[in-house]
């Protein structure tokens, strides 16, 4: 903080945010979801709620941010079970486990309040459990928003005329894209990315991601599209069938946010 102001201005914002996190993780956040108006007035503002509020950091501390829309509402593609326990299970303990982790470490080594960014730029001298929770915080934090009920199926605009000029066609994308992600053996995550102006695609293991700055990491640039290949993301539907999973996932995708993405990664 250069001054009082931003500093005041910045305490503010925190407080605001902290209050709504807290009143999420205590059950508000069904109410929210469940009614209408105000689940699609969310959705509309997915990518500006990551921006403003899943990077942010109180005191240093991470917290759970709100689900853009209701557990069942990805049915029949992805089911409520599965969304219930990944974000309010899975997803929790990666907040959890990396405010624990974050208090064994050196402040001094990220030069300030821990974020992602300098989390991921000064990963390699930070503890496993640092890189593996930060990146599943991150990571499931990018997920939920680019996913959303009766999208288009498609992208469209700028990101349509790259993945055509990148990949020939929409198609032979989502086959190259599903491919890899087959491939990927064990956990772990696929991507679409931007580097240097251009689309690539690739995957990362366990909670790797293409923002962190590591040799073991092949694939750089970021993140327009993330595929969770864990297990627990579809075991309980669809058991070991992960291609069932991914042709699934298609049907999902907020192509919007994705877009979004694209155009601010340029
Ligand atoms: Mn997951």
């Amino acid at each position: 903080m250069k001054n009082s102001n931003s500093r005041r201005d910045f305490l503010k914002k925190s407080a605001a945010l902290a209050t709504l996190l807290m009143a999420a993780q205590k059950g508000v956040l069904g109410t929210i979801a469940n009614a209408s108006t105000s689940k699609s007035a969310i959705e509309n503002n997915s990518l500006n709620f990551f921006e403003e509020n899943v990077k942010t950091s109180e005191d240093g501390k991470f917290l759970l941010p709100i689900l853009p829309y209701s557990f069942d509402a990805l049915e029949p593609h992805i089911d409520k079970l599965t969304m219930e326990i990944h974000y309010s299970k899975h997803h929790q303990a990666y907040v959890t486990n990396l405010n624990k982790a974050l208090e064994t470490i050196d402040p001094s080594i990220l030069g300030g309040i821990p974020t992602f960014d300098n989390i991921f730029d000064k990963v390699a001298k930070l503890p496993p459990a640092v890189r593996n929770n930060a990146g599943g915080h991150y990571n499931h934090s990018l997920f939920w928003i680019l996913m959303l009920s009766n999208t288009d199926k498609h992208p469209t605009g700028k990101l349509a005329d790259a993945i055509n000029d990148t990949y020939g066609t929409f198609d032979e994308f989502k086959k190259q894209f599903s491919d890899l992600s087959m491939k990927r053996f064990g956990s772990g995550w696929a991507w679409l990315v931007v580097n240097k102006g251009k689309l690539v695609m690739g995957s990362t293991a366990n909670q790797d991601n293409p923002l962190m700055n590591l040799d073991s990491v092949e694939i750089k640039g970021t993140p327009v599209l993330a595929l969770d290949l864990w297990e627990h993301a579809y075991y309980l539907k669809n058991q070991n069938r992960r291609a069932e999973y991914i042709a699934s996932w298609w049907n999902v995708v907020n192509w919007e946010v994705a877009e979004s993405l694209f155009l601010s990664a340029k």
